[in-house]
């Protein structure tokens, strides 16, 4: 009897305080007073949110979210500031991004002399055999021309008297070449007789002498020697410089408003880290990332990697990344034709399309979404008919939602072929304002006008665009990304095919529901809607309204993510 009772009271309790519980439904967080565009067609604009835990609990007026308001929930007057789903971030590299935080910063120099100037500066300081790492250069931003070059491209001979005892890598602004100096090259061995490696070239003067230029697939020859350096480090040393820079990506992308980043192109061993990187709490983005690994790897292990919304939607991998080309600026971009300014080139295919073939079978068997590198028409055209063909044979597999990364450069005729496949185009708007200086004399006016970034002809024809910066071949930030898609005004004012721009709202679409429905997460994602997790990025002025010229001065003034405040400006 006495047992019967003490059960009954334990029962009462637990009733008691599981109602207590329920009562207390009041929001933890309510923003109001905002102009807050939901990018829900439902209901588009809001003045107020409530959030509870990680998620949106309701939306409205402020004055009736102000009355579910509780004793202990926390108010946020908006004051009338933009309000927005999180930045979604569709196409960058996270580690690499961390990393160039570290490297020297090349992309603002005026010409060689000022790349020089920083790298001599650097090596003064630094111990011989310390390897200068640098990134950012770009030969055609450059005022005036290298005195001594190869097309354009710098011969390295003032550099290597600047570097006598240092290793050098100084990437391109591209990411698909690289220069070095006179005494990495001898550590490589590199000589008249040294051949170019497949899909690579190692770039020379008439008299077969390397100028220190290597492109795509050369890069190697420099790059692996670099990560034999990294590799002798101790795991102890190794796990710390990761931290590091993992740690400097995800800050700078809190401080331009960025909830979800897609990573394209991450190692196994690289999703451990950021998989341990989740399990201690270290990740406050939501992040998405496409595997890099051979398909031999693929096969063995991608199984084990199909990582879904892991640590409470923090880390999902359901991707796999591809190249099938280069970069326009190296002119390893597979075109249809010769380029404008260097007749019997075309370009490289940098994977042979019966691996592309075999990794479209192996993701589609696996569940994955195939993300490739595509920049040239020629190369676009490639992956598409790939794609084409491994969807035919594969009737079963439906909502595949493959995308081409970049898709900058196609033929007319593949324009549709998006679409009416329900292949993603993931784009990057600030690539067209930033590559618009080369772009005329590589591919020529009248190409240029019917393929090159055309955003406009793509949502037309009915695809999906998602945008992004590639980071950090572009700087990470979302206001300047936003600005070149909504006006194509490059950096001395001139307007790049202005007809091919988005309108303000598609451009936010691109960048928030767009971007979730690239990664399958617009049920959870990329819009502000009842039910959906609370990522929110609060502007100073308003993206859909304010004019060209004030844009840029749009400042991130707070990011929210899963409800809590992750970022705040000073
Ligand atoms: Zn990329």
């Amino acid at each position: 009897m006495k047992k019967y009772f003490i059960s009954l009271l334990a029962l009462l309790l637990i009733t008691f305080t599981s109602c207590e519980k329920e009562l207390d439904n009041s929001p933890d967080l309510i923003l109001i007073n905002g102009t807050i565009i939901t990018m829900d067609e439902n209901i588009p604009k809001v003045e107020a949110i409530a959030i509870k835990a990680d998620t949106i609990q309701n939306i409205g007026t402020t004055k009736a979210i102000k009355e579910l308001a509780g004793n202990n929930t926390k108010v946020i007057d908006l004051k009338g500031k933009f309000v927005m789903p999180g930045f979604f971030e569709s196409h960058a590299h996270l580690l690499a991004l961390g990393k160039s935080k570290l490297e020297l910063d090349l992309s603002k120099a005026s010409n060689w002399d000022a790349v020089i100037a920083i790298v001599a500066e650097a090596t003064e300081k630094a111990q011989p055999g310390e390897w200068i790492i640098g990134r950012g250069w770009h030969q055609e931003k450059w005022d005036p021309v290298p005195e001594e070059n190869v097309g354009g491209y710098p011969i390295n001979t003032i550099l290597s008297s600047a570097t006598p005892y240092n290793p050098v890598l100084l990437k391109h602004a591209s990411g698909h070449a690289l220069i070095t100096n006179k005494y990495t090259m001898n550590l490589a061995k590199v000589d008249t007789s040294t051949k170019n490696p497949k899909g690579g070239i190692i770039v020379r003067d008439s008299l077969k002498n390397a100028i220190g230029v290597f492109e795509e697939e050369a890069m190697s020859i420099i790059t692996n020697l670099y990560d034999k350096y990294l590799a002798n480090r101790s795991a102890a040393e190794i796990k710390i410089d990761r931290e590091k820079v993992f740690q400097l990506a995800v800050k700078e992308c809190l401080q331009y408003g960025i909830t979800s980043f897609e990573d394209a192109g991450s190692t196994f061993d690289e999703i451990d880290f950021y998989k341990s990187e989740v399990d201690s709490n270290k990740l406050p983005i939501r992040l998405n990332v496409m595997i890099y690994e051979k398909n031999s790897n693929l096969e063995e292990r991608i199984a084990d990697y199909k990582i879904l919304n892991y640590g409470n939607n923090h880390l999902t991998v359901r991707a796999i990344k591809k190249y099938i080309d280069g970069a326009l600026g190296s002119r390893g971009a597979w075109m249809l034709s010769d380029y404008s300014d260097m007749p019997n080139n075309s370009g490289l295919n940098v994977t042979p399309l019966y691996t592309l073939r075999k990794a479209a079978n192996i993701a589609i068997q696996n569940g994955f979404q195939m993300c490739t590198h595509a920049i040239g028409d020629k190369g676009n055209r490639e992956i598409l008919n790939i794609y084409e063909k491994t969807f035919k044979q594969n009737p079963d597999k439906t909502d595949l939602r493959w995308r081409v990364e970049h898709a900058q450069h196609l033929s007319r005729k593949d324009i549709p072929r998006f679409a009416k496949l329900n292949v993603i185009a993931a784009m990057q708007g600030i690539h067209a304002t930033s590559d618009a200086p080369f772009v005329r004399k590589r591919l020529g006016r009248e190409r240029a006008k019917r393929g090159a970034y055309v955003w406009r002809k793509l949502i037309d024809s009915g695809t999906i665009i998602c945008n992004g910066t590639d980071a950090p071949i572009e700087s990470v930030n979302t206001i300047a990304n936003y600005f070149a898609t909504v006006t194509r005004q490059q950096a001395n004012g001139n307007l790049f095919f202005p007809e091919e721009k988005m309108t303000r709202i598609e451009a936010l679409k691109s960048y928030t529901i767009n971007g979730a429905y690239a990664a399958f997460q617009e049920d959870k994602l990329g819009s502000l809607k009842i039910g959906k997790l609370a990522d929110i990025t609060i502007l100073s002025k308003n993206l859909l309204s304010v004019p060209d010229y004030k844009l840029k001065n749009t400042t991130v003034e707070m990011t929210i993510i899963g409800g809590k405040i992750k970022y705040i400006k000073e």
